[in-house]
């Protein structure tokens, strides 16, 4: 199958997902941050992220610069693809409306924070994190080359190792048992398992 539809449907998505994030975003911002635990590590990893999901994918699209590294792009790839990229946005929208003002990039206490445990929280902790991963598996599925494809995964695999117990810690020093308690009837990123 000719590569550009994979190029297309991800691009496509990601601006979706620009545009889904953007109002919360917006929001977001008018409510002070009381508490930031963020690190250099998190930072540079954020850094990191915007490299793996837009520049290099970017680069595939639009220069020569990545065509060593082409693969073929096959049908089944892109079926499953368009399959995720639902899934991703989906999730990723659930995951903004449920959140509200509580969302950060980084890790962070807002002002009047309250712990999320409603809507599609209710039965996963990091409803986020896993549209992350999704758009992680979109790209590899659709950017027909070794390094543009993989490049988000390995990127956010780091990321989420590097932050989940961080963010755990966060919200338990905040919530107390209202976290613990939380945390013992859900699951981390995929519903029922794990
Ligand atoms: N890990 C979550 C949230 C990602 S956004 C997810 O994947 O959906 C990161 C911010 O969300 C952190 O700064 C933290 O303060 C906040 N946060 C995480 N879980 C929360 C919850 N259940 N309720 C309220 N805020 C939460």
């Amino acid at each position: 199958m000719n590569p550009l539809y994979g190029t297309l449907l991800f691009f496509a998505a990601t601006i979706a997902s620009i545009v889904i994030r953007a109002p919360h975003a917006n929001r977001s911002k008018t409510v002070k941050v009381v508490r930031n635990a963020k690190t250099p590590l998190e930072v540079g990893l954020l850094v990191a992220m915007g490299v793996a999901v837009l520049l290099l994918p970017l680069l595939f699209a639009l220069t020569p610069l990545l065509d060593f590294a082409d693969h073929t792009f096959p049908v089944w790839a892109f079926g499953l693809g368009i399959v995720v990229v639902v899934l991703w946005l989906w999730s990723f929208h659930r995951s903004h409306a449920d959140l509200g003002t509580n969302w950060s990039v980084t890790l962070e206490v807002r002002e009047q924070h309250t712990l999320v445990t409603h809507g599609i929280y209710a039965r996963i902790r990091h409803p986020m994190y896993t549209s992350l991963f999704l758009n992680a598996f979109a790209q590899l599925l659709l950017l027909a080359n070794w390094i543009a494809g993989p490049a988000m995964l390995v990127v956010f695999t780091v990321m989420f190792a590097t932050r989940l117990q961080r963010e755990e810690r966060l919200m338990h020093d905040t919530f107390g048992a209202e976290y613990a308690s939380y945390a013992e009837r859900t699951k981390r990123l995929i519903p029922g398992i794990w």
